[in-house]
Order: C-alpha cells, then structure tokens, then sequence
C-alpha cells in the first residue's frame, strides 16, 4: 500500500522547476536584491490579478495582518471581531497592534464568520471586522461590507487560503478596505519560504503600508512613521511571478477534486463542506466533521491516507491568551469543531488514483466505525 500524502509540496516545485530557476537567475544577476524589480512587477501582477488597484508585498502574512491593521489606525482601546475558528495568526495581529481581540462564533454550515452574530457583538469600541476566507471559501463580505458602512467600522479581510475565491463572480482582495495575503508555502499560491501581501483599491492605505513595511519611510533615511522591516524578498517574488500563470489551472484541480469528493463521499457519515450562496471556495482545504474524529484519522492512517486537523486548538484555549480561557465557554462551535475537524489531502497534484484511494479509505473507516 503507497500512502497518499496531504500535499505535495515538492511535485508543485517540480512542476515549475525551469520557469522557477529561470526568475531566480534573473533575480540573482540583477545586482539589486531588496525592493527591485522582481517585487514591484510581482505587486503589479497580484494586484492585476485579484482586481484589486494596489498590491504592497510584505513579508508574510502575519505582517500582511499587522500592518493592515496599523494602516487602518487599530490600536490599545479599540475591539477587532475575529473568527473563533480561525488559525491564530489572524488573533495574534490584532494582539500586536494592542488592540483587543473579539471571538465570534463561524455559522455551522459553512465555518466562516456568522453575519448576525457579527451584528450583536459591534459596541462603540468596534473599529473593524476581520473575516477569514477559512479553508478557501469566501467569507460573505457583502452583509459584512453593509455592516461595516451602517455602523462606521472597517473590513480586514484575511485571504491567506482564498488565492482566487469570489463572492457574486468577483475575486476577493478588492472587496473590502484591505485584504490580507500570505504566500507562505503551502497556500495556494506559495513562495519557497515565507511571502505575503496587502491588496486594496484605497490608494491611502497602500501607501500607508507601503511606508510602514520600509521603515516608516518613502526617502531612505527619512523617517514619517515608526515602521518596520517587513518587504517582500526579490527572490520569493520572482518565484511568486513564476508561479502565479498556474495559480488558475492549479485552483480547477482542487475544484475538480472537491467536486468528486462531494459526490462520492455523500452517502457517508460525514458533515462534508457546505458552500454559502453566491460565494466560491478554491479548497485550499477540504474539511469534513466526524464525531469521533481521532478514530477516524487512525483508520485512515492505517489505509495509508495522511490527513491533518485545522486547528486542533482554537486560539482561546492557546496558552498565549491565558485570559480567554475561563470563558471558553462562549465559543462551543469553535470548541466543537477543534474535535470534530479532518482536512482531507487535496493540492493540484494528487492524482486520481490518490483520490480514489482516500475515498475507498474513508468507505472502509466509515464501515468499521458505523
Ligand atoms: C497561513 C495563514 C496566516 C499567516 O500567514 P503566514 O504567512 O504564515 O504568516 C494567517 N491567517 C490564516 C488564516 C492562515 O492560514
């Protein structure tokens, strides 16, 4: 029995293997190896490709986060609604701006940030709301966005799993104030270490960003703002632009896999992903819910089928935000879901056979565990 591995990583490089090395040996003879050429045509080209007016390269996404935030003006005293579910990169900028982070529960259906209940945790402190496009499905940033302007608040999203999701036809990353990107290298779209960008169609705020990754500064040696060093790296964008011509072909896959996915596996016990109407998802992971999901994990890993949990811990039961956690429970969906998780493989490079192998997997597990 071969075991299907959760993603490729290396089948993605290979792939790409000449058009990569070929941006790297532009980028390596070009002589100027911080904020060049390779950045600033790899900025024009996401910014072109998410539909978005401006694209600021940073570091990762992380940083892609923080500084959103900072150009948004976020700081100690003002509240940023987050996701209970989400991976705790998205809490942890709000904690670096000094902000306060405010858990909301995700809808049961599709995992993403619940509108309503966005609704009733506004107060006069709210400042911005901060979706997660989680596993590769959009976020409903329409009723958000509508919020956002009738209480005088700002959207962040964060589309590190989302390269190429839409809500009524139109990628995300020019849809709200300011979208969030990481290239980190299991996205989507990956660098070969670590990558991020801000998009927006506010030519304000990428300029804010713009200086805050630099510095605080537009002119070396002329400090505006108290910046930081977070650019994009030339050579992860070189690669970044090698790579992105496949970004749309890689997406159908995924798709292409989920689809099977969703049809053959329905007959099971399983909770399979539910997308919302008039959004897309670019399954940057496949998750299903099973109550007994450790059990579950074990009878695929014995059938050769590796599978991964996103996120076994939610942010408020981390040891880094000790304060959360006598409150845990006000946040039973997330709790919940932590436990009942599974990512499937899924990547542009798993083959049919692959496919076939983790379904007939899961058909076995499913009969042993009733
Ligand atoms: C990957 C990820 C991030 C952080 O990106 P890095 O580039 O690793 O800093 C943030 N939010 C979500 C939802 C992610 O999946």
């Amino acid at each position: 029995m071969t075991t299907v591995p959760f993603l490729d990583l290396k089948a993605a490089t290979q792939e790409l293997r000449a058009p990569i090395l070929e941006a790297l040996t532009r980028a390596t003879d070009s002589g100027w190896y911080v904020l060049g050429k390779e950045v600033n045509r790899f900025e024009e080209a996401w910014a072109s490709w998410t539909g978005a007016a401006h694209a600021v390269g940073v570091a990762n996404g992380l940083d892609a986060l923080t500084l959103g935030l900072q150009a948004l003006g976020v700081g100690p005293g003002d509240e940023v609604i987050v996701p209970s579910n989400t991976y705790i990169a998205t809490w942890l900028a709000v904690s670096a701006v000094g902000a306060t982070v405010v858990p909301v529960e995700p809808s049961e259906r599709t995992h993403n940030l619940d509108v309503a209940r966005v609704e009733q945790a506004v107060t006069a402190r709210t400042k911005v709301i901060l979706p997660v496009h989680l596993y590769g499905q959009a976020a409903e940033l329409r009723p958000l966005m509508a919020l956002a302007q009738r209480r005088g608040l700002k959207v962040l999203d964060d589309a590190a799993q989302s390269h190429g999701a839409t809500v009524d036809g139109v990628r995300v990353g020019g849809l709200t104030h300011l979208t969030a990107w990481s290239f980190y290298p299991g996205k989507n779209l990956g660098a070969l270490g670590d990558a991020g960008a801000v998009t927006t169609s506010d030519a304000v705020l990428a300029d804010k960003v713009r200086v805050l990754r630099n510095y605080g500064s537009r002119v070396k040696y002329a400090n505006e703002v108290r910046g930081v060093n977070s650019r994009l790296d030339e050579l992860q964008a070189a690669v970044l632009s090698a790579k992105l011509p496949s970004l749309d072909h890689w997406n159908q896959r995924r798709v292409a896999i989920a689809e099977r996915y969703q049809r053959e596996l329905a007959a099971l016990p399983l909770v399979l992903p539910v997308l919302a109407a008039g959004v897309s998802s670019v399954w940057h992971l496949y998750v299903v819910r099973h109550p007994r999901r450790d059990a579950l994990q074990a009878e695929l890993k014995a059938r050769g089928v590796e599978t991964l949990i996103h996120y076994p811990t939610p942010p408020f039961l981390q040891p880094a935000y000790p304060e959360f956690k006598p409150q845990a429970g006000r946040w039973p969906i997330a709790d919940r879901f932590a436990k009942e998780v599974l990512s499937l493989p899924i990547g542009p490079h798993l083959t049919s056979a692959q496919q076939t192998q983790v379904i007939a997997a899961l058909e076995a597990a499913c009969r042993a565990r009733g």
